[in-house]
C-alpha cells in the first residue's frame, strides 16, 4: 500500500473517472449487510408476485411501522407516517417532514407491476379433451421465453354483487400449476424457420389448465365443464365472471441465490420490485426528515403508466396537493420545489451478448447503483433528459455517504430504448432524475441481479429521503 506513486499515476488518481467492482472496494460489513438485506428481499419477492400483492405487503409493513391511512382533513405533524391506496395497486407512503410541504418533498418512485400473462376476458375453452386459457401478455417480454415453465395464478375475481374473489394458486409446493406448451423439437422444422419475435405468437400462449372430463355418458366440453365444476366449488364463480376478472399467470418459481458464490439473486419480478423494495423498506426507515418523504410504489408502468394507477394519471399530484393543503399550503408550488428519485432497473452488460452496449456507458453487475441520466430511444425521444445540475446534485449525496454508484445507459444509441416513469413525474415539475439496479434477462421469467447493487439502491433511497 505504501508503494509510491509515479506521476501519471496521481494525476490519473486525481483526473480520471474511476469504474470500480464494489465487491473489491467494501468491506466485509458491508458485503454481509448486503447479503443479510437481500434475505428479506427475497421473502417480498415470492409473497408479492403481483401489483395487487405488492401493494398489500407494502401497507401491511407499513402499518406495522407506525403508517396510518391518510385522511383529509386531518392534520398530520412533522414525524407522522401516512399512506394512500390508489385501488390496491399504487400505493404511495409519506413521512411528515419538519419543513412544509410547500417547501418541497423528496419523492423516490418504483413501480410494482412485471410482465406477465394475463387471461383474457373470456379465456377458458376445451381442445382435443384439453382445457385451456387464452392470455394476452402484459409488458415487452420475449414470448418463447414464457413457454414450458411453470406458472402460478394470481389476481381476484369482482363479482356482481361487489364482493372480490382473491386466487393465488401455484406458490406451494402442493399446489397445482399451469404451463404454456411449445412445440417438440423433433417436429418444429417449420416452427425453427420462423424469427424469435415470432417463435412463439401471442395467440399460442395458452395455457394448459386441465384435462379431467367430468363422467357423463354424453355431452360436449366435459373438461371444460369439470374445470367450471372445480372454480366454482372453490371460488364460487360461473365461467360469467372471468368477464370481471383479473387474473395474472406468474412464474412459479421462488427467489433465489444465484451463483457458487451466493453473490447475486435470480427471480422472476425484479423489475421493478428491485427498486420498490428499497424505496419502501427506505420510507419505512425515515424518522422526522426535514422535506417530507414520499415513496410511491406505482402500477402499470411496463404498460406505459397509462391508466388511473399508472403514474401517467394524476395520482402522485394529488398526493403531494393533499399533503400541501393539510397544511394551508399549495400543491403546484410543493410539486415545484420537489425532487424524484425515479427508481428503476437499467441493463447490466451481459458478457454474452456485449454488442449491444457501449461499454463506457454501460452499467455493470455489482458497480453498484446506477444512476441513468436519461432512457427513451433514438434522439433521446420520450424521456426526462435530468440537468446536470441535479445530477451533480444526487452525485454528491451519493459520493458524501459512501455509497457505491455508476452510470448506465439503456444500450448503444441507435439499438433500442425504452423509458420509465421519470418523465410523468418531471412534467409535473419536478426535479427528476433515474436510480436503479441493473438487471441481466430483464422481462424474462427469472432475471439476474447482484446483492451488493440492491442493498446500495436500498442506501441510496434512505440517504435522499431520510
Ligand atoms: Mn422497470
Ligand atoms: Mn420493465
Amino acid at each position: 500500500m505504501s508503494e509510491k506513486l509515479s506521476k501519471s499515476e496521481e494525476l490519473k488518481e486525481k483526473l480520471f473517472y474511476k469504474k470500480q467492482n464494489g465487491r473489491l472496494i467494501c468491506d466485509d460489513e458491508t458485503l454481509s449487510r448486503a447479503d443479510e438485506y437481500c434475505e428479506g428481499y427475497k421473502c417480498f419477492l415470492n409473497i408479492a408476485k403481483t401489483e395487487r400483492e405488492a401493494a398489500a405487503t407494502a401497507i401491511e409493513m407499513a402499518k406495522a411501522r407506525g403508517f396510518s391511512e391518510f385522511e383529509r382533513g386531518k392534520q398530520y405533524k412533522a414525524g407522522d407516517k401516512v399512506y394512500i391506496n390508489n385501488r390496491g395497486k399504487t400505493v404511495a407512503l409519506a413521512v411528515i417532514g419538519t419543513q412544509s410541504v410547500e417547501s418541497g418533498v423528496n419523492i423516490t418512485a418504483a413501480h410494482i407491476d412485471s410482465p406477465r400473462l394475463d387471461l383474457k376476458p373470456n379465456p377458458l375453452y376445451e381442445d382435443t379433451d384439453l382445457a385451456l386459457f387464452k392470455t394476452h401478455y402484459y409488458g415487452g417480454i420475449k414470448k418463447y421465453q414464457w413457454t414450458a415453465v411453470p406458472l402460478a395464478l394470481h389476481g381476484v375475481f369482482a363479482l356482481k354483487d361487489g364482493s372480490v374473489v382473491k386466487v393465488s394458486l401455484g406458490e406451494n409446493d402442493d399446489e397445482p400449476r399451469f404451463v404454456v406448451n411449445d412445440l417438440l423439437p423433433h417436429l418444429a422444422s417449420e416452427q425453427n424457420k420462423r424469427t424469435l419475435a415470432e417463435g412463439i405468437k401471442g395467440e399460442e400462449l395458452n395455457v394448459l389448465i386441465g384435462s379431467h372430463p367430468f363422467k357423463d355418458d354424453k355431452g360436449s366440453e366435459l373438461v371444460k365443464l369439470n374445470i367450471l365444476k372445480l372454480l366454482n366449488e372453490k371460488y364460487g364463480i360461473t365461467e360469467t365472471d372471468f368477464l370481471s376478472a383479473e387474473l395474472e399467470l406468474v412464474p412459479a418459481f421462488k427467489a433465489s441465490d444465484l451463483g457458487f458464490d451466493r453473490s447475486m439473486v435470480g427471480s422472476y419480478g425484479q423489475d421493478d420490485r428491485v427498486c420498490a423494495y428499497p424505496a419502501l423498506t427506505a420510507v419505512l426507515n425515515v424518522e422526522n426528515p426535514k422535506r417530507t418523504a414520499v415513496a410511491i410504489l406505482t402500477d402499470k408502468e411496463e404498460i406505459g403508466s397509462d391508466g388511473n394507477t399508472g403514474l401517467n394519471s394524476d395520482f402522485l399530484r394529488y398526493v403531494i396537493h393533499d399533503l400541501a393543503e393539510m397544511q394551508g399550503g399549495n400543491g403546484t408550488v410543493a410539486l415545484r420545489n420537489s425532487k424524484c428519485l425515479s427508481a428503476d432497473v437499467n441493463a447490466g452488460l451481459d458478457p454474452t451478448f456485449p454488442d449491444v452496449m457501449e461499454r463506457k456507458n454501460a452499467s455493470l453487475l455489482n458497480y453498484g447503483v446506477t444512476v441513468t441520466k436519461y432512457t427513451g430511444a433514438r434522439g433521446k425521444a420520450s424521456t426526462s433528459d435530468a440537468s446536470a445540475e441535479y445530477v451533480a446534485e444526487v452525485r454528491a449525496m451519493l459520493d458524501k455517504a459512501g455509497i457505491i454508484w455508476q452510470t448506465g445507459e439503456l444500450g448503444k444509441v441507435d439499438i433500442g430504448g425504452g423509458g420509465t416513469v421519470a418523465m410523468y413525474i418531471a412534467n409535473m415539475g419536478v426535479d427528476v432524475v433515474d436510480l436503479g439496479v441493473p438487471v441481466l434477462s430483464m422481462h424474462s421469467p427469472f432475471e439476474t441481479t447482484a446483492k451488493l447493487d440492491i442493498y446500495m439502491c436500498y442506501r441510496a433511497m434512505y440517504e435522499f429521503m431520510k
